[in-house]
């Protein structure tokens, strides 16, 4: 065995079979970067330079993760994302994007991304992010959370409120989960942005897109209920629990 393939993080293999990724990018130098760095870690990529490949690839083919560039000749990354969630496939899908704008974010998360990376970006974040989403659907777990009519089955990911099923991005699934796990805790922007995120820092653009998950929970979650359950505590972060007390 050589140094470079005794690496000390390889979830590919500690998870049994390889994860697969695809990688949706147009530009040549950036896919092969991608493709060699990512099967370097041990994962199997597939590589795709139309939106339109993509899409007919997704149609045939299972992945763990989805690269998805946003910017891409024809059908662009947001059109494939859009098309491939009304089909139901809830495949992880982490945007690459060159537009630094939270708008384009914002835009892409509420397609039915699961998370975003604006290039340029340090190869090590991306392994990070694909771990994150990735680690959903491939742990097993068990146990089911639950507040006031609020029921989170953390192995099937499916949420209820009062009896009705309720859809969740990952990411708004996770955000959920966290706070359920924390119940009755004021959960800080801090701790969010690094558990839930990922992130080492936070911005004002991630608080921007915590905000958002936020509302929209909120809007899920709460929406024609007498009892509502998430709650901002000013200038401190969010509460999940029975009443505003
Ligand atoms: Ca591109």
């Amino acid at each position: 065995m050589t140094a470079s393939s005794a690496s000390p993080d390889r979830p590919a293999a500690t998870a049994g079979s390889p994860m697969r990724v695809l990688v949706v990018e147009d530009e040549g130098k950036v896919a092969g970067a991608l493709r060699e760095g990512l099967e370097g870690e041990g994962y199997e990529v597939v590589v795709e330079t139309t939106g339109e490949d993509a899409f007919f690839r997704l149609a045939r083919d299972r992945f763990d993760v989805i690269l998805l560039d946003l910017m891409l000749p024809g059908r662009d990354g947001l059109e494939v994302l859009t098309a491939v969630r009304r089909q139901g496939l809830d495949t992880p899908v982490v945007v690459l994007t060159a537009r630094d704008t939270l708008q384009d974010r914002v835009i892409g998360l509420d397609a039915g991304a699961d998370d975003y990376l604006v290039k340029p970006f340090a190869f090590a974040e991306l392994l990070a992010r694909i771990r994150a989403v990735g680690r959903r659907g491939r742990v097993a777990d068990t146990g089911r959370l639950a507040l006031d009519t609020l029921e989170i089955d953390r192995t099937t990911r499916q949420v209820a409120r009062a009896g009705e099923s309720i859809e969740l991005t990952a990411k708004e699934f996770d955000l959920l989960h966290y706070l359920a796990r924390n119940a009755r805790q004021v959960v800080s922007r801090d701790t969010l942005a690094r558990e839930v995120w990922r992130e080492t820092a936070r911005s004002t653009t991630l608080d921007n897109v915590i905000d958002v998950h936020i509302s929209r929970l909120r809007r899920k979650i709460d929406l024609d209920q007498t009892v509502k359950l998430i709650h901002t505590v000013r200038g401190v972060g969010f509460v999940l629990r029975e009443d505003d007390s």
